[in-house]
């Protein structure tokens, strides 16, 4: 007998009990994107493979170890998406959407693919939300994408966020900065580990970010970046600080910051979640103003843009216990015993559904009790039984109807006490008369509670005669 079929590693099915969650993730990301201005656009998943290889970096760990590549049956070499930024400007350049000085704001989800260690909070496949600014060189813009990714924060309701930026200089700033690096990194050869010992031949820079402490330990002590700045590289990051203080955001600098890819341009930032351990960047981002050029561009269109892992925003998520809003469960079940009632039932639940009603009808054939059973944790219950309707609200237990007689008494006991601090003339006879009233509820609520006791729930049961009654109905209570 063969075996059942796996997922392939890295890999894992997002199951109903957590797809709700991504819905409202991803529905929250929309509504900030559109009030930020960004339009969507939707990418191919897959991309020639020079593309990542000239956009990302022939020296990052994305490009030298971490890609899908393969040969498609028309021999051309394809690479599943590592990352979304190269798409991206792929597309603008080839749509020409910052053609003669335009500029193009755009958001995007999807899944992304990269062959790393799984672990925690990282998948082979992963999911981002990708923004991009696209044609401004200005520093307003990167204060924007920064502004961006902390608003969706806010709105998902994490906490305990850290924003941590960065300048990494222009290409000519760079090159000084590299030979610094350079220098100083190879008297210190011994102490680096054995990545390090291979970047500091190709890309130093990539020293700065090593995970091993060791290295971590003679980082620390390497040159700074912004004596290396020119006057422009300095005068935006200093912009983009200012702007972000303007918008009373705290941000820590964090010279070390350089981002695993090497199409980053002065500004660079991450927003770390202090739940997340080691691997603690819920999003990450900054400007890119070579790229376009990188991937074959012979004008200059400059770019700013964040991503940010959604697997790890939902874990964040959970683990912090926020808001993923309403569970998605229907409002109303409807009910149904034998075949005529059944078939009562199922227009109802058709003219419901029309309505845009969430409602669930039996279409397996289950018991009349095995439906009741169901139908418990909705609202509202409608049973169809010889060609009526009785309807069942969840409140019938009387707890509503007290919980309402509850909340009208508080208002009188507010009377009581104003009328007696008042102390006016009369005081007494109008305390009195509000005590007498009070009575009333009192007795209303001792009544619904032995009614309860009894276990009468006549109250809450709403008998009607026809369809069409039972229609308007539900869509009246709801
Ligand atoms: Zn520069
Ligand atoms: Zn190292």
């Amino acid at each position: 007998m063969s075996e059942i079929i796996k997922a392939p590693r890295g890999t894992r099915d997002i199951l109903p009990a957590e797809s709700w969650k991504w819905e409202y993730v991803i529905n929250t990301a929309a509504e900030v994107m559109k009030d930020f201005g960004f339009a969507q656009i939707m990418l191919p998943m897959f991309e020639h493979t020079e593309l990542f290889s000239r956009g990302v970096g022939e020296t990052t760990d994305i490009v030298e170890k971490e890609m899908y590549t393969f040969t498609d049956r028309g021999d051309r070499s394809i690479t599943l998406r590592p990352e979304a930024t190269a798409g991206v400007m792929r597309a603008a350049l080839e749509n020409n959407l910052c053609a003669q000085g335009a500029f193009a704001k755009l958001w995007s989800w999807g899944a992304m693919f990269r062959y790393e260690r799984p672990q925690k909070g990282r998948y082979r496949q992963f999911y981002q939300i990708d923004a991009e600014c696209l044609g401004i060189e200005n520093p307003e813009a990167d204060v924007e994408i920064i502004d961006l990714s902390i608003e969706l924060f806010r709105r998902l309701g994490l906490k305990n966020l850290e924003v941590v930026i960065n300048s990494v200089g222009c290409e000519n700033c760079r090159k000084i900065y590299r030979d610094k690096l350079y220098e100083y990194f190879s008297a210190h050869k011994s102490e680096l580990c054995e990545s390090c010992l291979a970047r500091l031949e190709r890309n130093p820079l990539r020293i700065l970010d090593c995970k091993n402490p060791e290295c971590g330990k003679i980082a620390d002590g390497a040159p700074d970046i912004y004596d290396s700045l020119d006057d422009d590289c300095r005068e935006h990051f200093e912009k983009v600080r200012a702007g972000l203080e303007r918008l009373g955001f705290k941000y820590r600098i964090d010279k070390r910051l350089v981002r695993g890819l090497d199409y980053y341009t002065k500004t660079a930032y991450e927003i770390l979640s202090g739940d997340l351990g080691a691997q603690n960047a819920v999003a990450g981002g900054g400007r890119y103003d070579n790229l376009a050029n990188a991937v074959g561009s012979s004008v200059k269109i400059p770019g700013v843009g964040f991503a940010c892992g959604l697997d790890r925003v939902v874990l964040v998520m959970e683990e912090q216990a926020c808001s993923f809003g309403k569970i998605p469960e229907p409002e109303i079940y409807v009910v149904a015993d034998d075949e005529e009632s059944r078939k009562h039932a199922q227009i109802l639940t058709h003219k419901l559904r029309n309505a845009g009603v969430h409602v669930e009808c039996d279409i397996s054939g289950r018991s009349f009790k095995n439906q009741i059973r169901n139908a418990s944790g909705c609202k509202l219950a409608c049973i169809v039984k010889d060609g009526k309707f009785e309807i069942r609200s969840k409140d019938d237990s009387g707890v509503g109807i007290v919980s309402k007689i509850l909340e009208r008494e508080r208002e009188k006991f507010v009377d009581i006490k104003n009328v007696l601090a008042q102390k006016s003339t009369g005081f007494v006879d109008k305390a009195l008369e509000i005590l007498e009233h009070e009575r009333d509820h009192v007795t209303n609520i001792k009544n619904v509670l032995e009614k309860k006791r009894a276990g009468d729930y006549s109250d809450g049961i709403v008998k009607l005669d026809n369809l069409d009654e039972a229609f308007d109905y539900l869509s009246a209570n709801l």
